[in-house]
């Protein structure tokens, strides 16, 4: 039974060291616009290009001492961490997606989808989820931005990638297993009827939508007005923030009619059932996503006001709703939460001793979701049953 688990962790290792060799091109690359397949990595001294015996993740780093073959130029300790960091990520990912009983998303398992697939297909959504969050941190501590490039198509992919876990569950679960888990109907346990279902979630996003719609013209007084001169926000700042905003209004707009169009074909006829609970866990990605963008949204408008200083990153709301897909509206409040603890821990300690200048948030973020995901419903759990 452990050797069901160790081989996965132990293969997620040996993977992830390799795409931590790859993060490396993509957090060096993708701000300064280049691609990242090609050219060849090369090293930036001498030029030489890096053979594939000299590219070996961790081993080639220790072979080598950290230098160049050829021009005996160090390399960076990043790239040895990275390669370690994310190898060791994978392999705590692989580990919870093959023993964590929430991890597989119920309703493959209903469509007759065997428990192993069903858990090979979480890993790979959440280590998806994962590279995206330690490339966004290491390119946020270095430039102080997200690019857009990766958070705007992850914002229209993540509600459907997180149909692939059961993650967005993991909190839920907690409420009554025997309805969410057990139960053939997830959909039936929280509201009665097909119809009920469609007009809750509509009246859902279109109350936020209008929110955000709303927000704009409230958003350029507060970011005008509020900040200091040097942070006030320019025409082009209002304009990028317009864009944002209208984008993720677009990429909920499709998740939502793709939702919606499952419910209104009913593959399977009324008593399939894996397509009830498909939609279920869909509503709750979708309203994840939501709240993940709210949540930082109305605290960056507020502590705006209230403290007379820009209080938000756009590009960590930006970066908080894909995660709020892959954990539910729940999951990433409780991510929220392990990111300000985590940042008031460790970063205003950093920040004092080294006299660093201000450490971004987005990392923070990834770092809060990871802890959400793999312990976030065991303390939900603690803290429900204290009530
Ligand atoms: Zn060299």
């Amino acid at each position: 039974m452990l050797s069901a688990v160790l081989l996965p962790a132990a293969l997620g290792f040996l993977f992830g060291a390799f795409i931590g060799s790859f993060l490396n091109v993509c957090i060096h690359r993708l701000p300064r616009n280049e691609s990242v397949v090609l050219p060849p990595s090369r090293c930036y001294s001498c030029g030489t290009q890096v053979q594939w015996y000299d590219n070996l993740p961790v081993i080639s780093y220790l072979i080598l001492r950290g230098r160049c073959r050829w021009c005996d130029a160090p390399f960076s300790i990043r790239y040895l961490l990275l390669e370690v960091s994310v190898g060791a990520l994978s392999a705590l990912v692989m580990w919870w997606a093959f023993s964590d009983p929430t991890a597989p998303a119920p309703w493959l398992l209903a469509l007759g989808v065997s428990d192993g697939v069903a858990r090979a297909l979480a890993a790979a959504v959440i280590l998806a989820l994962a590279y995206l969050l330690v490339v966004s941190s290491f390119i946020d501590l270095e430039h102080s931005i997200i690019p857009d490039e990766l958070t705007k198509p992850f914002q229209l992919a993540a509600p459907l990638l997180a149909l692939g876990s059961g993650s967005v569950l993991g909190h839920h679960l907690l409420f009554d297993p025997s309805a969410w888990l057990l139960q053939r109907n997830i959909l039936g346990a929280v509201v009665p009827t097909t119809a009920t279902f469609v007009w809750s979630v509509l009246a859902v996003v279109a109350g936020v939508l209008l929110f955000l719609v709303l927000s704009l013209p409230l958003a350029k007084v507060i970011y005008g007005r509020f900040c200091p001169p040097e942070q006030r926000w320019r025409d082009e700042d209002h304009q990028g923030f317009r864009v944002g905003v209208l984008w993720f209004m677009a990429a909920t707009g499709v998740s939502t009619a793709a939702l919606l169009a499952l419910v209104w074909w009913q593959p399977g006829g009324d008593d399939g059932g894996w397509w009830r609970m498909c939609a279920g866990h869909g509503a709750l990605a979708l309203f994840g996503s939501l709240v993940g963008w709210l949540s930082l949204y109305v605290v960056g408008l507020v502590g705006t006001i209230a403290f007379r200083r820009n209080a938000m990153g756009f590009g960590d709301v930006k970066f908080l709703a894909p995660i709020g897909a892959f954990l539910g509206p729940i999951g990433v409040l409780y991510a929220f939460f392990f990111a300000a603890m985590v940042g008031t821990v460790v970063g205003l300690p950093m920040r004092l001793l080294a006299s660093q200048r201000e450490i971004p948030f987005g990392p923070w973020l990834a770092v809060g979701a990871i802890l959400a995901l793999l312990w976030g419903p065991e303390l939900h759990a603690w803290l429900f049953s204290q009530i």
